[in-house]
């Protein structure tokens, strides 16, 4: 399917409201039936009928349609947030005794889930680098039920090659999972590359405003089904139809604002590398990047995120950095209009920064919608205030 027509065309029926071009958010909690007949369908199953948003929402099911097309999945729902989709993808698949592999450092309540969470039900997680197939199938026991990916990894850049994992979980009946925030399914589409399950949060590039929590989790109806009628229905995670309609906003643009970001992106980290302060830098499609090759095998493009070490000798000498930014803002998240910055440092105390721990010296910078010169431009203002 066209990507023009699914942003602009697809599951929109204008005649059902008025013929209005924007659809309407269908604020309602429940829905009426003309007899008993129809009701005992709704009630016998929920995913067929709108009987209560909880369940089904108009707003939110032509997102739903959307966003399955765009992941070049059967069916996709929508979560009240990143987090959710998680829980609700990977809850349905493990029982007392199974085991599941995830990469290293996933993002953080994926984590959480599984150190803090699954162990209370008897599901144990072994965490792996994952960047080289012997890897997975090392580790892989007789109770390994799952694995789940994170490509690239929000924060290391990481990349697993996605169809070799895929056809090793395949050959042994284990549920892949993967966290595609990164690239979106616009930069790379699991599904087509045998992954089960997508999940990305929508707060990102999807919303890309900043301005609304959400997530989108796409693959198989089956499994959508199961889902949908265990950890979605009984933990009520579904977005709204409000935050559906910002989604269906921000997916009008998000071609043209993915496209900008990566462009300025590449400017600004081909800048960057030359300058003084700066001793290295990570990005996936920087010459550079260790999986470079991989990344171009698997991901149309990259954008947005990367991470750059500064050379510094103490932590004051970062923290004026930070603090003399003036367009380019200090707050986590990323995919927003807005570029942004988050220093390693802020993360440990003070006492603990160790300046020859490159890891401490780290900062991810977002790069939004503004122009490269402008953000270049105020990134050298700041290195210059670390001399002053
Ligand atoms: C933000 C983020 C999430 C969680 O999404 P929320 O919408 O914040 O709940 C999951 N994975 C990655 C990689 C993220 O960056």
């Amino acid at each position: 399917m066209e990507l023009s027509y699914i942003l602009n065309e697809l599951g929109e029926n204008h005649a059902d409201y008025f013929n209005a071009v924007a659809p309407p958010i269908i604020q309602t909690s429940n829905f009426l039936f003309e007899d008993v007949d129809s009701m005992r369908a709704a009630f016998a199953d929920e995913s067929s009928a709108y009987l209560y948003s909880r369940g089904l929402n108009p707003t939110v099911d032509i997102l739903r349609q959307k966003l399955a097309a765009l992941d070049g999945a059967e069916d996709a729902l929508v979560f009240n947030s990143g987090a959710s989709a998680i829980f609700c993808s990977v809850l349905p698949f493990v029982k007392a005794g199974d085991h599941i592999i995830s990469v290293k450092a996933p993002y953080t309540w994926a984590q959480r889930l599984f150190d803090a969470i699954l162990p209370r039900f008897g599901v144990s997680t072994t965490y792996i680098d994952g960047d080289n197939i012997d890897e997975w199938e090392q580790y892989t026991q007789p109770n390994t039920v799952m694995y789940y990916l994170e490509s690239p990894n929000s924060w290391s850049y990481m990349l697993q090659d996605l169809p070799a994992v895929a056809a090793l979980a395949k050959s042994k009946n284990i549920l892949t999972i993967i966290d595609n925030s990164y690239c979106t399914p616009i930069y790379q589409q699991p599904i087509a590359m045998g992954i089960d399950l997508s999940l990305q949060s929508a707060t990102k590039y999807i919303g890309g405003h900043s301005d609304c929590v959400s997530g989108v989790l796409a693959g198989k109806k089956q499994l959508l089904d199961k889902i949908f009628h265990s950890e979605y229905m009984t933990t009520g995670a579904g977005c709204t139809p409000f935050h559906a309609w910002l989604l269906l906003r921000g997916l009008r643009t998000i071609d043209i604002r993915l496209k900008r970001v990566s462009d300025t992106t590449k400017k600004v980290v081909q800048w960057i590398k030359a300058q003084p302060e700066v001793e290295s830098v990570q990005f996936c499609f920087d010459e550079d990047f260790p999986q470079l090759a991989l990344a171009k095998k698997q991901m149309k493009d990259a954008f947005g995120l990367f991470t750059f070490t500064i050379r510094a000798n103490d932590v004051i000498a970062i923290e004026k950095f930070c603090n003399a930014l003036k367009h380019i803002r200090m707050a986590v998240s990323w995919g927003g209009h807005e570029s942004l910055i988050i220093p390693r440092c802020a993360v440990l105390p003070r006492s603990s920064f160790d300046a020859t721990n490159d890891k401490h010296r780290w900062l991810r910078m977002y790069v939004g919608l503004e122009d490269a010169d402008y953000l270049c431009r105020d990134l050298r203002q700041a290195f210059d205030t670390m001399h002053a």
